[in-house]
Formats: C-alpha cells, structure tokens, sequence
C-alpha cells in the first residue's frame, strides 16, 4: 500500500476565499495538469461556483480534506500574471475580517482593483509619466510665463518632479489642452515608466521647498524619526494651518532615504489637490495616486506599481489601506478624524483603525495628523496609548481666525443671511478679498409643499421629503436617489401655489448673486462637481480670484488653502445640538472648526460667523469660548459617565426587510442570550425607519472590552443560523459604528 502511495502524485485541495456573502472558506482540488509549479498561498485561482465562474484567493493548501474527494470541484485555471499577495497583506485582510466579522471573501474583494477580481485579465500597460527637455532654455521658459501662468506651472510643476503621470496632473488641477500646447512646443515629452525599483537619490529631497521647521514641529519630527525603526502611533492634533503637512514631509525623508515606501491616506484627494501638490514638489520620487476619481486601470497602475516597488509614495482615499507596498516603511493619516475613512456599506471598516493595524504589523510607524481629533483618538493620546504631539500656532505669520456667533432669532434674515452677515460679507468683497459661506446642504430646496394645504411632497420609499433641484428640474430623494418631475398642481387639491420650503446650497448661489450682483459666485458641492475634473477646475478659478464668493457645503469645509479666504460664514448648526447621535456634537464641533480653518490661511486676518438660533447653547459656548480641545476633554468626560465608547465598544446589527415585524422580530431574537460584560440596546427603528421600500431596524450591542465584544458577537453570528426570522431580513454588523443615524 505505501509503495502504491509513493508512486501516485500528492493531491492537493486548495481553500479558496470566494466572494460571496458567506463566512467559510470554500475546498477545490487542484488538477494534476495544473499543478506544474507549486501553488502559493494568496495566488489568484478561478473556480466554479454554482452556475458561475468567480476569481478566489488561495487560503490553505493542503494534502488531504475533511470532504469526500470525490465530490470536490476542480479549480480552472490559476492565474499567472505577476500579481499575488505577500504573505503579510493575506495576514492583514484575514485580519480585517476577522475584527469586523465580516465575510472573508468579500474582504478580498474590496481588497483588489476592480480589474483583479474578473475572469477576463486586463492588459496592463505601464503608466506614460511626463518630463521636461533637459535644455529647455529660461528664454523660452519666461516667454510661456507671459503667454500662459497655468502652462508655466505646469512646466515648473514637471521640471521639479520629472515623470508625472496623466493622473496625477488631472488631480492636481491641469488639464489637456494645457499638457498637448506644452508637448506641441516641445518643451514636454512622454515615456512608459521604468520598471525599476525606487532607489532614492541624493536630488529626490527638493531642498529649496524645506522650510526651517518650528521648534514645536521640529520635535515632532525628532520623535517619531527616533522611533521609526518599530510600531508607534502619533496624534499630531495641530490647528489648521499649523504645519502639519510639513511634519509629515520631513518626517518622511529618511523612511525614503532608506528605500522604503510611504503611504499616505487622505480623505478625498481629488478636493485637496494643494497637498498633493506639496508632496510633489518636495520629493522627487514616483508618486501614485489611488482615489475614486482614477479610472480602473489606473488605479491597477498604481497597485501594481507599489507591489513591484517602483512607486515610492503612494496617496490614496480609504481603500488605498490595501494597497500591496511591499517595503512599507510608514503610514501617514491626514485629517484623521474625518468619516469618509469609515465605509458606510458592506465591509464596514475605518480606514484609519486598520491602517494602525496594519502599522503594528509591520513595525512601523503612523502618523494621524489633524486640527480635530477624534474622540477615539484623543483618548487613546490622553491616556498614553499615542504619542501625543501638538501644534498650537500656526505657521509662518498668521493668525487664527476668531468666531464670533450671530442670533438670527433678534435679526432680519433674507434668504438666511442675517443682516450682520451680510454687512460682513459686503467688506470682505470691498476690500478685495474672498468669502466663503456655508451651508451643509446640497439642492435648491430640502423640500416642496402645497401654500394650501400644506401637501410635501415626499419620496414613499423613504418616508422622507424630496429634494428639489431646479436646475434640473427635478425632484430627487436624497436617501434612495428616486427622481420625480416637480408636479404643475397639488396631487392633493389641485392648488398651483407649490414653493421650495427652506434653502440649499443651489438656490444660496442663486440669491447671493441678486444681493452681490458685481462679484462673481462660485458653488462648491457634490452636483456641481460631478464631472471627472470640474472640482479641481472650480479650485483653480477660486485661487485665481475669478470667484469672490464661494458656496459649499462639507466638501469645502476639507484642507483647502484658500490664501484670500478671510471671512467665513456658517449658517445653520442647529441640527446637530439636538441629536439623539451621541456623536452628532462631536461631528458638528469638527466641521465647524474645520470650515473655520479655511479662514486667513495666508498673512491676513480671518473671521468666522456662526448663525444659530441657540448661540447661548453651552455646546456652542464652550467651543466658541475654550477652543476644541477643551470642548473635546468635556465632551469626553461626559461619555465616561455615560460609559460611551471610546470608554465602551460598540457593534451594531442592521436589519431591513420589507415588513418592519420581520427586522425587529429578528433582532429581538437575538437578544435572548446574555453575554458577559455586555448591554443590548434595542431593537428600535433606524433613524431612517424606511428607506428604499424597506423597513430598517437597528440592535446595538455594548460591551466594556473589545474581546468581550468580539465574543458575543461571534457567537450571535453563529447563532443566527437558527434564527427563525434569518431568512426574511437582510442584516449586517457594523463594528465601532460611527454613524448611528442610518
Ligand atoms: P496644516 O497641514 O497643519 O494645515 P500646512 O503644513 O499646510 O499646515 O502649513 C500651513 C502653511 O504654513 C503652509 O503655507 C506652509 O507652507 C506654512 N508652513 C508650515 N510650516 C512652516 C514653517 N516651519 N515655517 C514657515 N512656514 C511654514
Ligand atoms: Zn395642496
Ligand atoms: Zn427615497
């Protein structure tokens, strides 16, 4: 019998992570002919699954199964590009399933570009990068200058850093026309870029862009360069405009010098092309971009590029954590505390958390850097779990904006400006400079309604008003994103007198323009920026001073610098100071102070205005008085008493069906068990109690450690099998939610 076995190949049964909803590994046996070279783990496979075809990734390889041989699929075809992950990033996403408790292969999935995850294999091309004629003389240099500024940039921007990609200039505000006069001049070329690994060069640190560092920024830098050879989290919770970026900058050079790779998250590229920027003109080195404003291929680019270490530095939006850097030397987390580092779908993760575990596995350093710390992350400095570093002056000769509140309740308000606003605004403007005002919603009118009988018109799907949207004359629900036609009378008496009720950003634009018809006004939202490029288009016009008045909504309120920006106006806060969210003041407290910060950025003095109709709010007050940071220490000894996270930790179960019985009956179910250490709270009806047709319930579950969380969660998981009401609801987890209002 062993001489038989001896001579009879090995078998070899592969566990493949598919991606499917579903919590298990799944076994194929890998046929003979396939099995030429041996088989590594984290390589690509495809196999069958019920009718289809999928792309798995190789978990465990094994010589024999549990399962009758027999009846196991066979594996395709494996996938032979140059493409599989290290044995390091399988650790980190098997990692990240297992804290969010979220299904392995679809962990995997959001892992990969989108052009990894399909049958059919892309073609991949290098990326063509952009230089400079190396005998480009100044003659011909000025004489662009006085032809074109935005061409001359350009040529500046690329004789700095030689070899810039397509994407990174669209990102950072340039367009074709520009790159096609620069090339037709010939002062441009274009190549495929070197597949070779980076190597720093004493002329990657562009010296003439260092400035002499602060004393306070200087020790930071010290800091974490004397740790960077080992794990350590650093808060760098430093006000707007403190120079925070350059901490970064220098606290990057000798990971680079020593050849290895940075990765640095922001949360949206595309709104802060002024960072990007300033990487580029400080180092030298190949740069890739990762964020959803690339198409696929390019972001491919950019995951093959950081694999194969021809990228040195990679900038990327949340999921840019997967990216496959191979020789990481650091993570760097601008703007730590904003929430588009926590998906709000499916895998649920928060880019920052994991980011910090993926440093502890690497042993490596992280910076999180911010005006605005996260209470999670402000505890954890407090309590000496992060080095804690803080940057209390800004930079160079500005000074910090003074906010001052505004009672609309004793003034005269047209179309939200109060009168005092107004005097302000018409100032700033003849004075020269710029005004930004803000206005958290997007939309000419949050709702219509009948003058008669007082009929809203209301999506049925969500139970929730409409959004009127006159330029496109239409009515859209901003939860479900149905559209309707505005109706010509009230389907409920038939009166024509239907109006806007209340005020957004599109019909703000419109009246600012009637009330300041000399000046010219810019509207900064997500409708008006739509367009692959427009954003940073509207960018550049606002710093050429094309526009005087700026409108926005939070897409404003993110690191823009905006040098002549010198008054700020926020007009309405309220909805936030009587939430039910514990985490609603939190929020409300870092977008204003981070709208606020956009006011005199440069050498001159910014205001901020705050309307409200509860300016003597004690939320309000103590912010406005004693600054974040004392807001903050508060607000977080009210959530110890109340033994709220960061003092509890928390993990949410939504459940939705198309009956509201079916979602609470479920999530009843699954308070029978007790666990040690730990609360339910619920189930009760979501903030959004419907939306899409569906009825949405939520169950939150509290523990006082982590571990006695993962447990009870755990169990509930495996519990939920027999649930009788299983197979009626849709339902998730949400570990360490963030949003608890949807
Ligand atoms: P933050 O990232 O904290 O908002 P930045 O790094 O963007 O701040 O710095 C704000 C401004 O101050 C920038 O124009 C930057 O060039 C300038 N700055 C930063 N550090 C220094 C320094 N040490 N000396 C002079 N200017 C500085
Ligand atoms: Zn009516
Ligand atoms: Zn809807």
């Amino acid at each position: 019998m062993a001489v038989f076995l001896a001579i009879t190949s090995t078998d070899i049964y592969l566990q493949v992570a598919i991606p499917v909803p579903m919590r298990q590994l799944f076994t194929y046996k890998l046929p003979a002919e396939l099995n030429t070279n041996a088989v590594q783990l984290g390589e690509r496979v495809i196999v069958p699954f019920g009718s289809r075809q999928v792309v798995g990734i190789v978990l465990s390889i094994d010589e024999s199964t549990e399962y009758a041989a027999k009846k196991l699929k066979l594996v395709l075809s494996r996938v032979n590009d140059n493409f599989s992950f290290s044995p390091q990033l399988l650790h980190f996403i098997q990692r990240c399933s297992d804290y969010y408790h979220h299904p392995i292969g679809d962990v995997f999935q959001q892992a990969l570009p989108v052009l990894l995850r399909q049958i059919k294999q892309p073609d991949v091309e290098l990326p063509l990068v952009w230089l400079t004629k190396t005998d480009l003389s100044e003659e011909e240099q000025t004489t662009t200058a006085k032809r074109s500024p935005k061409q001359a940039e350009l040529l500046t921007m690329l004789k700095q850093h030689q070899g810039m990609t397509w994407s990174e200039l669209l990102t950072l505000g340039f367009n074709k026309a520009q790159l096609n006069a620069l090339e037709k001049k010939e002062f441009i070329y274009s190549k495929s870029r070197a597949v070779t690994l980076f190597q720093w060069q004493e002329q990657a640190l562009q010296q003439d862009n260092r400035l002499a560092l602060s004393a306070e920024q200087a020790l930071i830098v010290a800091t974490v360069k004397e740790m960077q050879a080992q794990f350590s989290c650093h808060l760098v919770d430093g006000i707007t405009g403190s120079g925070k970026t350059e901490v970064y900058l220098q606290a990057m050079e000798q990971i680079l010098a020593n050849n290895k790779q940075v990765l640095v998250l922001v949360p949206e590229i595309g709104l802060t092309p002024q960072t990007l920027s300033r990487f580029e003109q400080r180092f030298n080195v190949p740069i890739s971009l990762h964020h959803s404003g690339l198409n696929n291929k390019e972001r491919l680019q950019t995951w093959l590029e950081a694999q194969r270490g021809t990228a040195a530095i990679v900038i990327g939006t949340r999921s840019a954590i997967f990216t496959p850097l191979n020789d990481l030397g650091m993570i760097i987390v601008d703007e730590e505390h904003d929430a588009s580092f926590k998906q709000q779908d499916s895998f649920r993760y928060h880019a920052r958390d994991i980011a910090i575990l993926r440093a502890r596995q690497l042993d490596i350093p992280i910076i999180l850097g911010t005006a605005t710390p996260s209470f999670e992350s402000l505890q954890n400095a407090l309590s000496g779990k992060y080095h804690y570093h803080q940057l209390r002056k800004r930079a160079g000769n500005a000074s910090t904006a003074k906010i001052s509140l505004i009672d609309v309740a004793q003034q005269q308000m047209e179309h939200g400006l109060s009168g005092s606003l107004k005097q302000a605004i018409k100032n700033t403007l003849a004075r020269g400079e710029q005004a930004l005002i803000f206005l958290n919603r997007r939309g000419y009118a949050p709702a219509i309604n009948c003058q008669e009988c007082h009929w809203i018109a209301d999506c049925q799907r969500c139970n929730k008003a409409f959004t009127l949207h006159q330029g496109q004359g239409l009515l859209i629900c901003h939860h479900c994103a149905s559209q309707q036609r505005i109706p010509p009378q009230c389907p409920s008496c038939g009166s024509v007198r239907i109006k806007p009720l209340g005020q957004g950003t599109e019909q703000l634009e419109e009246k600012i323009g009637e009330f300041f018809p000399d000046y010219s006004t810019v509207r900064i939202d997500r409708d008006s920026t739509r367009k692959k490029g427009a954003l940073a288009k509207l960018l550049t016009e606002v710093s050429n001073k094309e526009h005087q008045l700026l409108i926005g909504t939070q897409m404003l309120a993110k690191g823009h610098h905006f040098p002549d920006v010198t008054l700020v106006a926020v007009l309405d806060v309220d909805g936030a100071l009587f939430s039910y969210d514990f985490r609603a003041a939190e929020h409300m407290a870092q977008l204003l102070v981070q709208v606020s910060g956009r006011a005199g950025r440069a050498s001159k003095p910014g205001k901020v205005m705050v309307q409200s109709k509860f300016p003597d709010h004690p939320l309000l007050q103590d912010l406005v008085q004693n600054g974040y940071q004392h807001f903050a220490k508060q607000a977080l000894i009210e959530r110890q008493q109340a033994l709220l996270p960061p003092f509890s930790f928390q993990a949410l179960f939504r459940a939705e069906a198309n009956y509201p019985s079916y979602p609470e009956k479920f999530l009843r179910a699954m308070t029978q068990i007790a666990f040690e250490g730990c609360q339910f709270a619920g189930p009760v009806p979501a903030a959004m109690g419907k939306k899409a047709g569906k009825f949405r319930f939520h169950l939150i579950l509290q523990a006082k450690s982590r571990k006695q969380l993962h447990q009870a969660v755990f169990k509930l998981i495996h519990h939920s099998a027999t649930n009788e009401w299983q197979s009626k609801v849709r339902w998730s987890i949400d570990i360490d939610p963030v949003d608890l209002s949807w």
